[in-house]
């Protein structure tokens, strides 16, 4: 059994609360993989508290956010924004979401299993922690492996060096976010700021987030898509019942008639930064033919480079991460 080390929880009420809390309880020291948390944020709990279990984190305080008064989905026009706190389940069966954001309910309504997504928040699906074989372990099997780079350990597993980790950003909604163009607002002792998606996420395993340690998010904010949107996402996983993904493909769009306007794929779960891939420019604006679905798949094959920082055959998945593209193409073009 593995047991959860002692931990005090403190109940916020408010956003202001919240961090004033993190901040008065320690916060957090240095970054990346040499920070110390002393405080943390808790929302659902379904990512942090096993990895608290796993020794991965060891905050003597927990801020919980589960009070905070608002989780809505709010249409405000040229704008729909999930407050951080609204669960996944929220996110996959709420009807405005559905409507106008499909690839996204799907993205949320394919996390995990529905116990998890009941407890899982959007805001911690964004911030989720980097995913790796040799890294998501007890402390025992980390420590008969002498750790590694990301925690405790001076060597990484995957890439055989002392230089770089490449533990995965895992989560299903991310793909879909930075498709759409998402942003999110985040609270810091300084006051309220918002950052693009694309601005969030950096090539470093253990520090992936382009964050100040203690800013809360607050909501993520995504354009409404315009007229002629279609979307689609796409995952691979061992089980379908409950498992991370070993490849998501978002691809979203705008069609006039059967020629995409403009379209965007984004791969998750390779790197500790999602995937946008480059030059569609050359599809638009022309029907969207089997020639042109098998060419955009072969696009995604070269760009994707996943690393076996996940379960399963690295080649097998950049293979499937082409195929998953051209087949949401396909249903899209009608
Ligand atoms: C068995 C299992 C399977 C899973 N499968 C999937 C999957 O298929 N796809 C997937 O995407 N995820 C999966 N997850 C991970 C997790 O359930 C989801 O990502 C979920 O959305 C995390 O949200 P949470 O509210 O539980 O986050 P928490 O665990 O509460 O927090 C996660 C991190 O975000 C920080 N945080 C949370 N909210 C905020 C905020 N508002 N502001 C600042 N920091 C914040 C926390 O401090 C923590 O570092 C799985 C988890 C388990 C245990
Ligand atoms: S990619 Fe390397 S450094 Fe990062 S968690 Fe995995 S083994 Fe550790």
């Amino acid at each position: 059994m593995l047991r959860m080390p002692e931990f005090r929880y403190h109940h916020a009420r408010s956003a202001d609360e919240a961090v004033t809390l993190f901040h008065a309880l320690g916060g957090c020291a240095g970054r990346g993989k040499d920070a110390v948390w002393s405080a943390m944020y808790i929302a659902g709990g379904t990512d942090l508290l096993p990895n608290i279990k796993h020794r991965l984190f060891t905050p003597r305080h927990l801020v919980g956010l589960g009070g905070l008064p608002r989780a809505e989905i709010r249409d405000e026009g040229d704008v729909i924004v999930l407050d951080g706190g609204v669960t996944l389940h929220r996110v996959a069966e709420d009807p405005l979401v559905q409507r106008a954001l499909p690839p996204l309910a799907q993205a949320a309504g394919r996390v995990a299993g529905p116990q998890l997504r009941r407890m899982g928040t959007i805001g911690g699906n964004v911030l989720l922690d980097t995913r790796c074989l040799f890294y998501n372990q007890t402390a025992f099997w980390r420590e008969a492996l002498g750790y590694c780079l990301k925690k405790e350990g001076d060597w990484c597993h995957v890439i055989g060096g002392p230089k770089t980790c490449v533990a995965a950003q895992s989560s299903d909604c991310v793909p879909v976010l930075l498709a759409l163009d998402a942003s999110i607002r985040l609270l810091g002792p300084e006051g309220e700021r918002e950052l693009s998606l694309r601005d969030l996420y950096q090539f470093n395993g253990f520090d992936h987030l382009k964050l100040t340690p203690g800013e809360l998010l607050t909501q993520v904010r995504i354009p409404r898509p315009g007229a002629g949107f279609r979307g689609a996402y796409r995952k691979l996983r061992v089980r379908g019942s409950i498992d991370f993904p070993q490849v998501g493909v978002a691809v979203t769009g705008r069609w006039d008639g059967d020629a995409p306007i403009d379209l965007q794929i984004v791969v998750g779960a390779i790197n500790p930064q999602p995937k946008p891939v480059r030059k569609l420019e050359a599809f638009l604006h022309k029907p969207l033919n089997s020639a042109a679905i098998e060419a955009i798949g072969d696009l995604v094959n070269q760009q994707t480079r996943p690393q076996s920082s996940v379960a399963g055959d690295v080649a097998w998945r950049r293979a499937m991460a082409g195929i998953m593209a051209r087949r949401a193409l396909a249903d899209l073009a009608g």
